[in-house]
């Protein structure tokens, strides 16, 4: 149990990678003022609320689980307790509306001014600025990892596509690239910390740009710096993803054989709806290069059904998309009406007992295919980076290949860190079985 009160902070995330890569931020912005990280909530003289607004229901969850929490300032009447993140920057000065005993709201842009906020949150009258800053990437900062293998370093904030289904553009801001330098000397850090795995993030890697340095090129930076051993980057923009990307993957020995790349229609009248500014065409021949460049490339990918105006025809073309293109998994969603977007205003809307059917038939077959594509991996022999115990039983590990599966084996837990050749033996819904035959 801490015993100094006063200065314990508790970061609680939901949401995205691109969440969880801020309240690392956040905490590493605390300590460099003084303040310390609490073991528990419980131990916490400050709570800090990272929230996503991705759907309604996600910002409802979170609003309600704040409102909870503020029992807590009864037993601890000094406890502050603020929101920050998505919901903090869509509501704003609405949430102090909703809950009078939130202490603080700091949009995603104000984390800098975090500490000077705490400082003089009692004789200040403002407790909330959820300003958009379009300058502002967070640089020179290190943060505090919350991961033990793999690190994830943010390479741009904000997204300018505006899909018109999505609420991220009017949460997160304009986009910015961050500087190359500063992507290099945090993944060069992580290496050095021990973090053999980093994921360069973004809503759309592939449209970073700062001073002339590309995505290709920042990848080709990053793969030099030797402590790291794999690379992976999320997420990907189909419009976005240029043949040099494909053959810097290609070249880069760190870079591993996966691609998160969002399909979500296999129609293109939907993805012009979509705003999603390719056609279904354009997606599959992108496919197809990445196939032909990277033979045993992973491909996954995000689909949307029942999106306003979606015909049974539109529909059938995302299955026969699903069926040609064979994604090793892929992360299927009943489209939901997000209040702010362009498409709240879309007429058509489709029946939720449709787009219900609808998303089950798309989960049929693409789970039919995952498991296929998981069984033929049997009898190969795979690098796995040992992350952890098997959640199902101690004694077995658990770690994941370049291409991004989950294999368990027996094992030793002193292998929890390293790389080991792993026999694939079987495969279990989205887990691969295996058998050790080598430590590097
Ligand atoms: S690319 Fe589209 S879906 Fe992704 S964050 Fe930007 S607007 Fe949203």
């Amino acid at each position: 149990m801490e015993k100094q009160q006063g200065n314990l902070f508790y970061i609680e995330t939901y949401g995205c990678q691109m969440n969880v890569a801020d309240s690392e931020l956040v905490a590493s912005i605390l300590v460099d003022n003084g303040y310390r990280q609490a073991s528990d909530i419980d131990a916490a003289d400050l709570i800090i609320f990272n929230t996503c607004t991705v759907r309604q229901h996600a910002e409802d969850r979170v609003i309600g689980r704040i409102s909870n929490e503020m029992s807590r300032k009864k037993q601890k009447p000094h406890l502050k307790i603020g929101v920050i993140g998505c919901v903090a920057q869509r509501l704003g000065e609405k949430l102090l509306e909703v809950n009078a005993g939130i202490d603080f709201v700091l949009g995603v842009d104000q984390y800098k001014s975090l500490p000077m906020t705490l400082r003089f949150l009692d004789s200040w009258g403002v407790k909330h600025c959820s300003d958009f800053n379009s300058e502002q990437s967070y640089e020179y900062h290190s943060p505090l990892r919350s991961g033990k293998h793999n690190a994830f370093v943010t390479i741009t904030r904000g997204c300018d596509n505006y899909c018109s289904y999505c609420i991220v553009p009017y949460t997160r801001g304009r986009e910015r690239s961050r500087l190359a330098s500063e992507i290099v000397r945090e993944a060069r850090q992580a290496g050095e910390a021990g973090f053999r795995d980093i994921t360069l993030l973004g809503q759309n890697v592939n449209s970073y740009n700062n001073r002339g340095a590309t995505f290709p090129d920042l990848l080709e930076m990053v793969n030099d710096v030797e402590s790291i051993r794999r690379i992976r980057f999320i997420t990907s923009h189909p419009k976005d993803l240029s043949a040099r990307l494909i053959s810097v993957m290609q070249k880069s020995n760190k870079v591993c054989e996966h691609i998160h790349l969002p399909m979500q229609s296999g129609n293109t009248e939907i993805l012009k709806r979509m705003n999603r500014g390719y056609t279904a065409r354009h997606y599959w021949k992108l496919i197809e290069k990445l196939r032909d460049a990277i033979p045993n490339i992973a491909i996954t990918t995000d689909v949307i059904v029942g999106f306003p105006g979606e015909t049974e025809e539109q529909f059938d073309d995302t299955m026969e998309m699903m069926k040609r293109l064979r994604f090793d998994a892929a992360f299927m969603f009943k489209y939901s009406v997000r209040e702010g977007t362009e498409a709240a205003g879309f007429e058509n809307e489709v029946p939720e007992e449709i787009r219900l059917e609808r998303l089950k038939k798309l989960i049929n077959l693409q789970t039919g295919i995952t498991t296929e594509k998981y069984q033929q991996q049997t009898g190969l022999t795979k690098e796995v980076y040992v992350e952890g115990v098997s959640k199902k039983s101690t004694a077995e590990l658990s770690g994941k290949t370049r291409d991004a599966k989950v294999v368990v084996f027996p094992g030793d837990s002193s292998l929890i860190g390293s790389f080991v050749n792993v026999e694939i033996t079987d495969a279990i819904g989205w887990t691969l079985k295996g058998r050790q035959l080598s430590k590097e």
